[in-house]
């Protein structure tokens, strides 16, 4: 499904009040992009739909944020939220790829057919502009590295597959009623407000809870597996400067800078920002997890030259930071 690659940044929106809209805005990616549009002067409403399945009111303490506490699954809650928006950033989902193996339709249900009745409020409100998230899981067991946008995507869990119909439904819409959309691929965003205290944590925030807690880090394999690490930094810029230029793309687009990092090397980086070694406990690989993973961001260049990487380092010293004072108040 080539085509070709070219953005478009529409200025209509150039000086006029921006309402924006954010699911899954009590989430981590979500309530740090609350923050971001926050600072922005051009938007002066920020709506946030979620149903704290995984986020919690906690991230949204003192933001200049209405949330409005449902299901993207419900249409009434979205026409009470999207009405006047200029664009929605769609984040509302179950993550994990064990919780969409334990519970399929589940995640599918919030991923796939969530994403399509948000698509379908921005249709019935005339919202113009929707920011889909998709997920580097899509690419699963292609094994050409690094991951470019047109390799056949080959997913192996049904997380990856829902990420799929979420980005293969956006660009539908554009295509069948000229909605402005632009889905991104994220590939393991990590940084504060990232939920560590459930099963289906993701990696960076467990190793840096089990650090703090003092526990062992337990590592799914051998740790020699990769991932192109993600500041969340990084996203929010990126998504504030899509939504104040109004970026829509006609294809998916990568949304990291093409840093291959293994498990291995994070717990090293730990080490160095903690100053001490940790303990470290491995078992088998999981079901679902790909082996590699690392991002070509030339897409995300040429739409967004602005984009920056934050240094592993720096990133993990602000998660810890972060976490650390979590740790000390939970206990
Ligand atoms: P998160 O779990 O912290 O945030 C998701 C939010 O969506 C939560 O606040 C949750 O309560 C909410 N939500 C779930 N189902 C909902 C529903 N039916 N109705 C309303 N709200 C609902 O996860 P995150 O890491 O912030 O992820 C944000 C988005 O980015 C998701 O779409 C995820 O699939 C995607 N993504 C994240 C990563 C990553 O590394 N964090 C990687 C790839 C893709």
């Amino acid at each position: 499904m080539f085509r070709a690659p070219v953005a478009t940044g529409d200025d209509s929106t150039e000086g006029e009040p921006l309402k924006i809209v954010v699911t899954g805005g009590a989430g981590f990616i979500g309530s740090n992009l609350v923050r971001a549009l926050a600072d922005s002067p051009r938007i002066t409403e920020i709506v946030a739909v979620d149903d704290l399945s995984t986020g919690s009111l906690d991230n949204l303490l003192d933001l200049p944020v209405r949330l409005l506490t449902g299901t993207i699954l419900d249409p009434d809650v979205l026409n009470e939220a999207v009405t006047g928006a200029a664009s929605i950033v769609h984040l509302g989902a179950l993550g994990s790829v064990p919780r969409s193996i334990d519970d399929p339709l589940r995640s599918h249900h919030a991923n796939a057919t969530g994403t399509l009745t948000v698509l379908e409020a921005a249709r019935r409100h005339q919202v113009p502009h929707v920011v889909v998230a998709s997920s580097s899981s899509v690419y699963g067991t292609n094994p050409v590295l690094p991951r470019h946008e047109d390799l056949r995507p080959m997913p192996i869990s049904p997380y990856a597959v829902s990420k799929l119909a979420t980005e293969a439904y956006a660009l539908a819409y554009a295509s069948c009623y000229g909605l402005q959309v632009l889905p991104f691929r994220f590939f393991n965003v990590y940084g504060p407000r990232q939920a560590a205290d459930h099963a289906y944590a993701a990696v960076v925030p467990r190793f840096v809870t089990a650090a703090l807690s003092g526990r062992p880090l337990e590592v799914h394999g051998d740790g020699t597996q990769t991932r192109d690490f993600t500041y969340v930094g990084s996203v929010t810029d990126v998504i504030v400067d899509a939504v104040l230029r109004r970026v829509s793309a006609p294809d998916v687009v990568n949304l990291a800078f093409g840093v291959r990092i293994s498990l291995l090397e994070v717990i090293a980086e730990l080490e160095a920002v903690l100053g001490r070694s940790l303990q470290v406990e491995y078992g088998p690989p999981r079901a679902g997890d790909v082996r590699d993973s690392q991002a070509d961001s030339s897409r995300l260049a040429e739409l967004f030259p602005g984009a920056r990487r934050y240094p592993l380092r720096t990133g993990l010293e602000a998660t810890v930071a972060w976490m650390a004072g979590r740790v000390l108040t939970v206990g």
